[in-house]
């Protein structure tokens, strides 16, 4: 019956798809996705089902979410130009404001300019879309993050991938390359769900070598890396060597928003070039100002830093003391490895049930017998609130039947 079609259609199978593997998680009482978070206090804890949770999900790295300076330039920033900025950057969406937070983060970043996007998802859209097209090879690490790849089948190129942070295996690739084409490297700074770092040094002296350009996405790495947060050269104590240096504003800058920085030539080129900047809205004003006072805040209140390095040092090494297996973590993104992902999904119900507040990876995000935590420390934490989250980690870890 034609009324019926759609009850056959290949469309219809792979909703029921999801539809069964969602509500098999629901009814096993093991769904932890989309939870709404009722209310935030502090960087630490936020109320989830009405009980207040220690916050070790968190991307607020730098403990800024709320700073009392970051909220005025907010406040301000609404009160003159009220909520939308009702247009696209290239028409009537651009404000002063977007050129100063873009003046603010090329100086941050050490780099001539920058261009800002709606996220960090679509700077990177953008950026391997505009860079690279159908006769170009875009050579990136594995583990890179989703928004890279997503931008490789928009642009067309060839993408090949490297083993992780496997160096030998890079020059391999760049060696075979067909060289009449584009060659654009490019590569997390801070891997998303591992929290180790790319072996920068080499990666740029491969693409000068082989002459490659090179993007670093600093999505994990800005305000986490470096003496004063500046990032991936700061850490590796390099000057300007990435070519397209990519970062969000909704991690450790308490906003929403993504950027990419380089030459002044190369942005200007994005701003006139790049489809996700050209056909999708302006960021509204409120984010930008504060986007803009949170990278002066950074600069301003070194101290932040160096807490975010002793809290990261504290949860590892702890929970390695009790038995975990914390993966190649450097960074305060600290996996917690559970296995299979039931396993994953029990050590997370123990840890919400002690009001521990983790969330789990489970696959295809990592490979299928790598599910894991995915926890993180930020500098809202107290020592006091380390110690007891881990308290509460080998509880969970026994129960899950982890440790
Ligand atoms: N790159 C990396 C490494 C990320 O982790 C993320 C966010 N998950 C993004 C890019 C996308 O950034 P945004 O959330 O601002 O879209």
């Amino acid at each position: 019956m034609d009324a019926d079609w759609k009850a056959n259609d290949k469309l219809t199978e792979h909703i029921n798809y999801w539809a069964d593997r969602v509500n098999a998680i629901k009814d096993a009482g093991l769904y932890f996705f989309n939870q709404p978070v009722d209310e935030l206090r502090g960087n630490a804890r936020a109320v989830v089902r009405g009980r207040e949770m220690m916050m070790f999900a968190s991307y607020s790295y730098l403990g800024l979410l709320g700073h009392p300076r970051i909220n005025e330039a907010a406040r301000a920033a609404l009160d003159r130009f009220g909520t939308g900025t009702h247009g696209v950057r290239l028409l009537a969406g651009t404000l002063r404001l977007h050129e100063e937070l873009e003046e603010t983060i090329a100086s941050f970043k050490c780099a001539e300019a920058a261009v800002t996007f709606s996220s960090g998802y679509a700077a990177n859209l953008a950026a391997v879309s505009t860079l690279v097209g159908r006769r170009d090879t875009v050579i990136c690490d594995k583990l890179n993050h989703a928004s890279i790849v997503d931008g490789c089948l928009l642009s067309g190129a060839k993408l090949v991938r490297f083993k992780h942070n496997d160096m030998d295996d890079l020059e391999r690739i760049l060696q075979s390359t067909d060289s009449s084409g584009v060659k654009l490297v490019a590569v997390d700074a801070v891997f998303s769900m591992d929290g180790d770092v790319i072996n920068l040094p080499r990666v740029a002296e491969l693409c000068r070598k082989h002459h490659a350009w090179l993007m670093v996405d600093e999505a994990h790495s800005v305000g986490v890396l470096g003496k004063t947060g500046r990032g991936i050269e700061e850490h590796f104590g390099m000057g300007d060597v990435v070519d397209i240096k990519m970062g969000t504003l909704s991690k450790t800058i308490p906003s929403v928003g993504g950027y990419l920085a380089g030459r002044k030539d190369l942005i200007q080129m994005f701003k006139h070039a790049s489809r996700a900047f050209i056909f999708s809205a302006a960021l509204p004003p409120a984010q930008v100002a504060a986007a803009k006072a949170a990278f002066e805040v950074i600069l301003d209140e070194p101290d932040r830093v160096e807490t975010l390095n002793r809290n990261a040092q504290h949860f590892t090494t702890g929970l390695k003391q009790i038995g975990f297996d914390t993966m190649s973590t450097t960074t305060p993104i600290v996996p917690v490895l559970c296995g299979a992902d039931e396993r994953a999904y029990k050590m997370v119900q123990r840890c919400q049930y002690h009001d521990v507040f983790v969330l789990p990876v489970v696959s295809p995000a990592v490979p299928p017998g790598l599910a894991r935590l995915r926890s993180t420390v930020t500098a809202g934490h107290t020592s006091q609130d380390i110690e007891r989250a881990l308290d509460v980690f080998e509880t969970a870890g026994k129960q899950a039947g982890i440790i």
